[in-house]
């Protein structure tokens, strides 16, 4: 079963996924769970995780070394781990990159559509997807001043208020096409407040 947690930098989700990996251990005793992260999870895609939000480059560079990282991270963590029967919790995943590098920046849906073929396609033509996606959602300003207390930007952090609307936008509207998926957290809420939502779901794995 594989859980994403997603939503604009300063949303909060990074917070919650260590408290609900716990809850779900504790729901579930007999299933190992994983929790991981991208860009990220595995050796290499630390590595182009450093580069990426570190280096600038050309957009479609970032979106083919985001991808890049992805494949790397579903062949030797995610995949051997969901066929074990293991939980994977990922802090982002593919509706990053639609809402990051897709609908913040402007790279076209076919390109995305493509490499998420490409990266997610498995043998049988159906595609890897989450079984379920924790949407923060709140507006760009309340998270700009959320992240301005509590760390220095990354690269991608230092963009402007209209480039986290769009990747906002772009986010709300994957959520509203696949509402089974999508799990939407009203992240101006106060961390109690997210957490007894979070708390209170029931999740049929
Ligand atoms: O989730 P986290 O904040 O650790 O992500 C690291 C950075 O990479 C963030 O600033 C995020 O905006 C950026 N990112 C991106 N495109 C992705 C995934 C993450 O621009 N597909």
């Amino acid at each position: 079963y594989f859980i994403t947690f997603e939503g604009i930098d300063g949303a909060g989700k990074s917070t919650h996924i260590e408290s609900f990996a716990k809850l779900m251990k504790e729901r579930y005793p007999e299933r190992n769970i994983v929790v991981t992260r991208e860009p990220g999870g595995t050796q290499l895609g630390e590595q182009l995780r450093a580069l990426l939000l570190d280096a600038p480059m050309n957009l479609e560079t970032e979106a083919l070394l985001m991808f890049a990282a992805r494949r790397e991270h579903i062949a030797q963590v995610i995949e051997p781990a969901l066929m074990a029967g293991s939980i994977v919790i990922s802090d982002r995943f593919t509706d990053a990159s639609f809402a990051y590098q897709g609908g913040g920046r402007g790279l076209s849906l076919e390109k995305l559509n493509s490499l998420e073929k490409w990266v997610q396609g498995r043998s049988d033509g159906t595609l890897l997807q989450p079984n379920l996606t924790f949407l923060f959602d709140l507006p760009g300003s309340i998270a700009e001043a959320r992240r301005s207390k509590v760390r220095v930007p990354d690269k991608f952090e230092q963009m402007d208020l209209d480039f986290f609307e769009k990747v906002r936008q772009e986010y709300l509207r994957r959520a509203k096409a696949d509402p089974q998926r999508f799990h939407l957290v009203d992240a101006t809420q106060n961390p109690e407040a997210i957490w007894n939502e979070l708390k209170s779901l029931e999740i049929k794995l």
